[in-house]
């Protein structure tokens, strides 16, 4: 099975429709380019680390997923489309795209605009004018083109078993190129794109996959207690794939980094000063690191060295003075007692099913602007809930399991879901730009239940995130934070 990628370093915004909108960076000016990095552990592709695209380029990959889905061909189809028109014109981001090479190649996909080819105007101008439509080539590319005189050019569609194949392998059985291996190194970054315009940014890590014989089932240990879907996997893995592991530490309420908010396991290494010790503790680092995308890892600490997703491919970096990441005699500060993994929450494990009792922060990457019993003239008395700002179609998730018991536009709320979990606490996710589940809909920690919008009296994309007990509005930080999550 092909690996492939993952990271985005950016917050996007993920319509269905082929075009984005960079609504509302969360810090900083608004940037018109977005890096998008591909840095799955264990890709073997040539992948680069990160790639920067502008908002052309950003629109013409939406153009060539919302082609693919209105083809039929799928998800598995955008990443094959992707793939060749990063390959073939940098996604119409290469300068000479638009100008037709010697072969009257020309475009997104480098189509061939010579009469009796990819289009059917009567001259090679309107050719050129018929293929510069980017929609068109993407078309083109997944159904084929039947010329006037009957001859079917083929597209994806046409080439038997294209699923089965890899992506490298499909995308040159359409285009026949000359470097049929250029494609592979683009997988990386098309499946990232696919993942975030089908909105589903949890799946972003999942391009990896993790020993098949582990089911990772609960350790029953007590330090399971307020930990992300994520870090629980972490705990529970490593607790049935090294059993002499007896102490898996996780929630440190009140610290400011990953330990206060359930996002970080310390896998404590018995006999860590001796050879066993420190060939066990390397041996679990490594396998964090090796299965980063697929835990959803962010970074792991072992040995006065650091591992990062972000900077992947400088391997381990030695650690400084920093608190965090430290160098000196203390073992514990130093990481030689135990390996310290970091994950992002809720990215490895998607949409969970790790069983309940489990919660999570309801958006990934966030601002909050509005806290409980903030007073203004927003408000008719004081602020409800707790405000996430977010770009307009950033993912919410549930924050907790329970059922949907509402979900439309409710006055100032704009679009409203609400979830009622076992304790009949009501969780009030307001201001949607889109519901995503129905009222009897049983949900699990984690489930992608909406997209954060600008619905209802709001001066800007965000989740109004409210927390009722018994009819009345308590403080949703509070609420989080006696359940080992921080905001
Ligand atoms: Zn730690
Ligand atoms: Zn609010």
């Amino acid at each position: 099975m092909l690996k492939a990628l993952i990271a985005i370093s950016a917050a996007l915004t993920l319509p269905l429709a082929p075009v984005i909108v960079f609504a509302g960076a969360l810090a900083g000016p608004q940037s018109q380019t977005q890096s998008v990095a591909a840095t799955c552990a264990g890709w073997a592709g040539e992948t680069p680390t990160s790639v920067e695209l502008d908002q052309g380029q950003m629109n013409r990959a939406a153009t060539i997923y919302a082609t693919a889905l209105e083809t039929g061909v799928g998800a598995a189809g955008a990443v094959v489309g992707i793939a060749t028109a990063m390959q073939e014109s940098v996604l119409g981001g290469h300068p000479a795209a638009r100008t037709p090479n010697a072969d009257g190649d020309v475009g997104l996909f480098q189509q061939r605009s010579l009469i009796g080819w990819y289009a059917d105007g009567t001259t090679q101008d309107e050719n050129l004018r018929i293929l510069a439509d980017d929609a068109y080539q993407a078309r083109t590319f997944y159904l084929g083109h039947t010329t006037n005189s009957g001859w079917h050019i083929p597209g994806l569609v046409d080439v038997d078993g294209w699923q089965q194949l890899t992506v490298a392998e499909a995308a040159q059985a359409v285009q026949v190129s000359a470097y049929p291996d250029a494609y592979a190194k683009h997988e990386g970054l098309a499946r990232t794109l696919v993942t975030l315009f089908s909105g589903n940014p949890a799946g972003l890590a999942n391009c990896g996959t993790l020993d098949a014989d582990l089911d990772c089932a609960p350790t029953g240990m007590p330090s399971e207690k307020g930990q992300t879907p994520d870090a629980l996997r972490v705990m529970r893995c490593i607790h049935q794939k090294w059993p002499q592991i007896k102490s898996l530490l996780g929630v440190r309420p009140g610290d400011p980094k990953d330990h206060g908010s359930g996002r970080a396991v310390d896998v404590m290494i018995p006999n860590y000063f001796s050879p066993t010790g420190i060939a066990l503790g390397t041996e679990i680092a490594e396998w964090a690191r090796t299965n980063a995308t697929a835990l959803g890892v962010t970074y792991i600490i072992w040995r006065e060295h650091l591992w990062s997703v972000a900077r992947a491919d400088e391997g381990w970096r030695r650690c400084g003075q920093a608190a965090s990441c430290y160098t000196g005699p203390d073992p514990s500060a130093a990481h030689l007692d135990h390996v310290h993994i970091s994950v992002h929450g809720t990215q490895g494990t998607g949409t969970t099913t790790l069983g309940s009792g489990a919660v999570v922060l309801p958006v990934d990457q966030y601002r909050l602007t509005s806290r409980f019993g903030d007073t203004g003239p927003r408000w008719k008395k004081a602020h409800t809930g707790l405000d996430f700002a977010a770009p307009t179609g950033t993912p919410i998730r549930a924050v907790t399991d329970g059922t949907i018991t509402r979900t439309g536009l409710a006055g100032a709320y704009g679009n409203l879901t609400t979830l009622t979990t076992a304790d009949g606490t009501v969780i009030y996710y307001a201001h949607q730009s889109t519901i995503n589940v129905t009222v009897g809909q049983r949900v699990t920690a984690g489930t992608v239940i909406g997209k954060v919008g600008a619905t209802g009296n709001v001066t800007g994309p965000h989740l109004h995130l409210e927390v009722r007990s018994g009819g009345i509005p308590t403080d949703p930080d509070r609420w989080l934070r006696t359940r080992g999550l921080t905001p």
